[in-house]
Order: C-alpha cells, then sequence, then structure tokens
C-alpha cells in the first residue's frame, strides 16, 4: 500500500474515531438523564431501550477499539497485514473494512471458531 492512501486510511480512521467518541458521549448522558425520570409506566419501555442502548454501545465500542488498533498498526507499520498469517489484506477489503484485522480467510476462520465457542 502506498503512502499516500495509507494516509487518506490514517484520516478516515481518525474522522471515525471522532465520530464514536462523540456517539459514546452522547450514550452515556443520555443514561443518565432517563435515570431521572422514575415514571413507573415507562419502565418497561425504558428497560428495552436501555438494553438496545447497551447493545448498540457494544457495537460501537467494539468499532472504536478496532479503530485504536488500526491507527496503532499505521503507527507500526504493520498496517494491512494479517494479524493471524502475517499476509497482506487485499486493498479491496481494506477499503471496505479500513479497520479488518484479519484476511478474508482468517476471517471466516475466526468467525466460525466464535460460533462455536
Ligand atoms: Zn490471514
Amino acid at each position: 500500500m502506498s503512502d499516500v492512501s495509507l494516509e487518506k486510511v490514517k484520516q478516515e480512521l481518525l474522522e471515525r474515531k471522532r465520530e464514536l467518541e462523540e456517539k459514546l458521549n452522547k450514550i452515556s448522558t443520555e443514561k443518565v438523564s432517563d435515570d431521572q425520570t422514575g415514571d413507573p409506566g415507562d419502565q418497561a419501555l425504558s428497560s428495552s431501550m436501555e438494553s438496545l442502548r447497551s447493545s448498540f454501545q457494544n457495537t460501537e465500542t467494539e468499532e472504536y477499539k478496532r479503530i485504536v488498533k488500526a491507527l496503532e498498526k499505521i503507527a507500526d507499520g504493520t498496517y494491512g497485514i494479517c494479524t493471524d498469517c502475517d499476509q497482506p489484506i487485499s486493498p479491496k477489503r481494506l477499503e471496505m473494512y479500513p479497520n479488518a484485522e484479519r484476511c478474508l480467510t482468517c476471517q471466516e476462520a475466526y468467525e466460525e471458531q466464535q460460533q462455536l465457542s
């Protein structure tokens, strides 16, 4: 991967990182205001909203972590290398998933393993 496109990826990741930071901050602020309403009629709704939000927050947090990792890899020059087989990840895949840690083959194997456990 050339330096130019790597720089572009880095900018995109930094931008996405900022977006996620804002979202995650907002989520934690909203949580506090929810606790203060205290209307019993809203509790069922509020608790399902809560679980929805926490699963959303998990997804966002996971993405945030992957972006931080990808930025670290850019910094130490290992970006675009599969963490499992040390082979370069295809540029097409990186274009779609700039924070991909594995090549397609290893990712599929990894996901299969996750489902089994
Ligand atoms: Zn691999």
